[in-house]
Parts: C-alpha cells; sequence; structure tokens
C-alpha cells in the first residue's frame, strides 16, 4: 500500500455513487459448473448437474495455510532484504517468483518466454537508482482466450533503512504469495482438463511503494489488451487485521467492486456467500472516506482505464510501514480464507458466459 495520499480527481470515474441498486443475483446462473461439458461427462439433463463435484472448491483447497506460510516465510526473509524497487533483494524476488511460475509449468506471459517486463530506471523519476521488472504469468483460456482476467499483487516493499530491514510481510509479500498460490490451483484445474474459459494474467508489479509505477508501466506498455481485460482483481495486505477487527477477524475490506460494474460487485457478493462468508467490509469504499485507498494501490492504474476492478486489503495496523511487518505475525488461517476467496471470484468471472457488463463511469 503505497502511504502518500494521492489526489488525483477523477470526478467521472467517481461520480456514481456506492449505492447498492436491487439485490438481485444477477451472477449467472451456469458458472458454477460451466467448467463441465454435459456430453463429457455423460449428463443426461441439467439437473444432474447439480450432482457433479464443485470443481472450483477442489482447486480452492489447494490454497493452504502451509503452502502460504513457505512461501510467504521465504519473501519475507532477509535474503530478499525489503525488496526496494530496482535493489538487489527486488531482482532476487522477481527470479523467486519466475522460478515458481516455471516449476509449475506456467508460461510467461511474454512470447519469448522471459517472465520479466523491464521499467527502466528512468520511468521511476529519481524514486529507485536502477530498472526494475514486473513479473508476468499466464494461464491460456480455453474458450475465450483473448479475454484477460489480470490477478495482481505488489512484490516490492520499502529495503533497508537505517540498517533495518522492512520485511513487509502482509505489505505484500501476503498478496504475492496470494496470487501464487491461487495460480497453483488454476493450474491444477488446467491439468485436469478443467481450466478457465477466459485467460488469466498473474501480474507482480514493482514500484508500488515508490508510486504505483510498475502497474502504471503495465498499463502503459500492456502485454495483453486493455480492452480485453475484464476485471483486476488486486490484492495489496490481506494476512493481517486492524483494530476495528480485533474481535471479529473474519473480514476482508473490499474496494471499488461497484464503482464500474454493479454486475462484479454483485458476483463477487453472491461467491462470497456461496464459498467463504466472510465479513466483507465496505467502510473504504465509501467516495468520502477520507483514507481515498480507492486510489492507493495498483488497481487503480485499471479501473482509470475503465476496467472494472476489486482491491482487497486488510486495513491498517500498528506495523504498517515498520520494520517489524514480519511473516511471525500474518494470520496465515485469515490468508488462506481471502486468497480463496479472490480465487472464487476470479474462477466466476473467467467461467461465466458472458464478460462482466461496464455498466458505470
Ligand atoms: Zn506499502
Amino acid at each position: 500500500m503505497k502511504n502518500i495520499l494521492i489526489v488525483f480527481i477523477f470526478t467521472l470515474l467517481i461520480a456514481c455513487g456506492s449505492t447498492q441498486t436491487g439485490s438481485k443475483d444477477k451472477t449467472d446462473k451456469g458458472s458454477r459448473t460451466s467448467s463441465i461439458d454435459p456430453v463429457k461427462n455423460n449428463v443426461k439433463d441439467k439437473e444432474d448437474l447439480n450432482f457433479i463435484k464443485d470443481f472450483a472448491k477442489e482447486y480452492a483447497l489447494s490454497i493452504t495455510e502451509e503452502d502460504l506460510k513457505k512461501t510467504l516465510y521465504t519473501l519475507a526473509s532477509d535474503k530478499y532484504a525489503g525488496r526496494f524497487t530496482g535493489e538487489e533483494g527486488q531482482k532476487k524476488a522477481a527470479k523467486f517468483i519466475s522460478d515458481y511460475y516455471k516449476n509449475l509449468g506456467i508460461t510467461a506471459a511474454n512470447t519469448d518466454g522471459d517472465y520479466l517486463q523491464k521499467i527502466p530506471a528512468e520511468y521511476f523519476n529519481g524514486n529507485a537508482k536502477n530498472a526494475s521488472e514486473n513479473v508476468v504469468a499466464f494461464i491460456k483460456g480455453s474458450e475465450k482466450p483473448e479475454e484477460y482476467v489480470i490477478l495482481s499483487a505488489h512484490y516490492d516493499h520499502l529495503g533497508i533503512k537505517n540498517d533495518k530491514i522492512y520485511y513487509g510481510a502482509d505489505d505484500d509479500a501476503s498478496g504475492t504469495t496470494a496470487v501464487m498460490e491461487i495460480a497453483e490451483a488454476f493450474q491444477k484445474a488446467v491439468k485436469a482438463g478443467n481450466g478457465p474459459k477466459r485467460s488469466i494474467v498473474f501480474l507482480h508489479v514493482t514500484g508500488e511503494e515508490i508510486g504505483l509505477y510498475g502497474s502504471k508501466y503495465y498499463t502503459e506498455h500492456p502485454i495483453f489488451s486493455l480492452e480485453k481485460t475484464v476485471v483486476n482483481l488486486n490484492i495489496d495486505m490481506i494476512g493481517r487485521l486492524d483494530k476495528k477487527h480485533a474481535e471479529n477477524p473474519e473480514f476482508v475490506y473490499l474496494i471499488g467492486a461497484d464503482k464500474l460494474s454493479q454486475e462484479l460487485h454483485d458476483l463477487s457478493e453472491a461467491t462470497n456467500k456461496k464459498y467463504t462468508n466472510l465479513n466483507l467490509d465496505y467502510t473504504y469504499n465509501d467516495e468520502n472516506d477520507p483514507n481515498r485507498f480507492y486510489y492507493r494501490s495498483d488497481h487503480y492504474n485499471f479501473a482509470k482505464n475503465n476496467i472494472p476492478i476489486i482491491f482487497y486489503f486488510n486495513g491498517v495496523h500498528d506495523d504498517y510501514h515498520q520494520h517489524t511487518d514480519t511473516a511471525d505475525k500474518i494470520r496465515y488461517d485469515l490468508l488462506q480464507k481471502r486468497a480463496q476467496l479472490v480465487f472464487y471470484t476470479a474462477w466466476e468471472i473467467a467461467n461465466r458466459e458472458k464478460r462482466l457488463v461496464v455498466d458505470k463511469k
């Protein structure tokens, strides 16, 4: 999460209020079984579909506390030295993330096979000394490969200050780890012949802490058409809780879901109700909230291009942007649930018949 308050005022984007209109469940009912071919599975009539295993659930179960913990402890270790944009620790982390995808058999987004999208040093306006890299992997959709669902998280953090490593375990090793685990779940689906209909892009951006540069660069130099990008689900800090939820930790803040697409908000709500039952807190979705979180993480670079987004966030805590944001303080049970929610939401969006409608400006 970027610290400085950004005061872009895109009144066009935010002109529509956040009021929810209508409670009708607009999610595509076919989507829950849409990856199943009735003919291939010898299903005689539609009702039989109800007895078929919920594939989404099967793959979501591969997102486990143990796996998340292992990867997060690695990313938030001394070796990566706080992952400051352009520094050695960030580059080592980029290698770690790239190797992870390679080992899973998930291809690079670049056609030349390189997972790294290189950003020249000058692009960072003096906020970083060296060139840096986004890491981008990709699963090709089975039916609508030219429509893209982008899952993003920034993997850079604040580096070393006054000889102290800023580990950024929550910010945003938690989101980075979640995207990696979600990718593994999708790849399991692919291997079993149940891959997503639309393509999924796993976008690990750099330069977030110094000004949302990695996501800005991606949207200015998109690897996949922005016009065909259906949604951006962005995760920035989902491993902790804030004081407000000390007694009720099974929550996550959702920001932006209804800003461009009512359908996205409704689908997100229905998906959570069906699978994860977290308390979805919309406090920061309020136009008038002074924190203006909608403008403060990478999803905003997609939203300003009229791409519907959801930002998943656990709120701030005492360790926010401190060297004490460490892996031992992460609530891995919550991280698991929230990562599963993002997976299910991506699954529904990727597999539904129709592309999400953008009905707001
Ligand atoms: Zn941050």
